[in-house]
């Protein structure tokens, strides 16, 4: 049998071909394509193309219905086809085992054709089982808002489930190994057979790990973890955002019986500054000025993350005005973004006598000179 014939099972619905119901006995069957072979056959109509192909499907339907064990797989494929694997795509089947077929002729690509995505770039073919991984663990730490620009290192202290410190994480006595697992040579999976479909589960003896421990470590009862707690130093990048996770690579969960661990992630989180604001690469500030300062133009100081710098603010200068100072920012993939000025004019709440002189004096020359506003004077 070839993976032609294999592929044509899901595209063609034999009892259809041959008028019978789902449920046919052998003898309706027969009954059925003696009928059907007998009205199709070449000899009885000779020179007829479309008759041939009927003849050729009739007989393939035939082939199939009439072999006990052959329908019997049939109806296997069909069912499983029709119920798209089980679950959505991606699912697979119930405990998470791979699927191929027993078959060694057919082509686990063809079925990957006919299911689209369902295989997905894992458990394509018949690989062996990932080695079990340790699972990741995460922390978090906070950092000031001027080393979050700078970068620095952060010392951090994490407790949680660590490699053993007897048996080095292997969970094996000292002196001893962990061993190849019986049940599933080491392979992590086990078959468990669907009729024509066979599927692997995760070996149940190793959890998928391959490897069991004989003579477990006393320390850590032969799992190869302990909690405890761990010091890193971790290095915080200049420019970082807040909630960035930075990955120690195997710092992570233990593997069952010395596997890979996972890794431990650190969140970062930054201190809001007092005046500074982010924006993507950008960092903001709001910058009171003066109403004079506004109308008149001036030099005005402003802060930036490495020291005051003088800005020009133009006469004229309309409140919520929004100015750009280049490379001021914080740290970006190739470079620096800018610092975003926004200028408030601000109206003092206290003035002295001579402030309060002018002002009046203002106001009395815009008397002479009154401006419509809002339609009225
Ligand atoms: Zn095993
Ligand atoms: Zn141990």
């Amino acid at each position: 049998m070839n993976g032609d014939v294999r592929r044509e099972w899901f595209e063609k619905d034999y009892y259809q071909v041959l008028g019978v119901p789902k449920n046919a006995t052998a003898a309706e069957i027969k009954k059925a394509y003696r009928k059907l072979a007998q009205k199709f056959h070449p000899d009885a109509n000779p020179g007829n193309a479309d008759a041939e192909s009927r003849f050729k499907e009739v007989s393939s339907a035939h082939d199939v219905l009439g072999d006990h064990e052959k329908r019997k797989q049939y109806d296997q494929v069909r069912d499983m086809a029709a119920s798209g694997f089980g679950g959505a795509p991606g699912g697979g089947f119930p405990g998470g085992g791979r699927v191929r077929f027993e078959d060694a002729n057919f082509d686990v690509g063809d079925l990957g054709d006919l299911f689209g995505g369902l295989f997905g770039g894992r458990g394509r073919g018949r690989g062996r089982a990932r080695p079990a991984r340790g699972a990741d663990l995460e922390t978090e730490i906070a950092v000031a808002f001027e080393d979050a620009m700078s970068g620095t290192t952060v010392p951090v202290r994490f407790e949680g489930p660590a490699a053993c410190e007897t048996c080095g994480g292997s969970g094996a006595a000292p002196g001893t190994s962990p061993v190849t697992c019986p049940q599933c040579g080491g392979s992590g999976e086990t078959a468990v057979n669907q009729g024509v479909f066979q599927m692997s589960q995760t070996c149940t003896r190793c959890q998928g790990s391959g490897r069991i421990v004989e003579t477990p470590c006393q320390t850590c009862g032969g799992s190869g973890s302990r909690r405890r707690t761990r010091s890193f130093q971790v290095k915080v990048p200049a420019g970082v955002k807040d909630g960035a996770r930075i990955r120690l690579a195997g710092r992570g969960e233990p593997g069952p019986a010395g596997g890979k661990p996972g890794d431990l992630f650190v969140r970062i989180r930054v201190r809001p500054h007092e005046y500074f604001g982010r924006k993507g690469s950008d960092l903001t500030v709001d910058l009171p000025v003066t109403y004079a300062e506004a109308a008149l133009g001036a030099n005005v100081q402003v802060p930036t993350l490495n020291g005051p710098v003088t800005m020009k603010v133009p006469a004229g200068t309309p409140n919520g005005k929004v100015f750009r100072l280049k490379g001021k920012g914080a740290t970006k993939r190739g470079g620096k973004g800018d610092l975003l000025v926004t200028v408030g004019v601000e109206v003092p709440q206290k003035l002295s006598k001579p402030e309060k002189e002018l002002l009046k004096q203002l106001q009395d020359v815009e008397k002479e000179s009154p401006r419509r506003r809002l339609g009225v004077t």
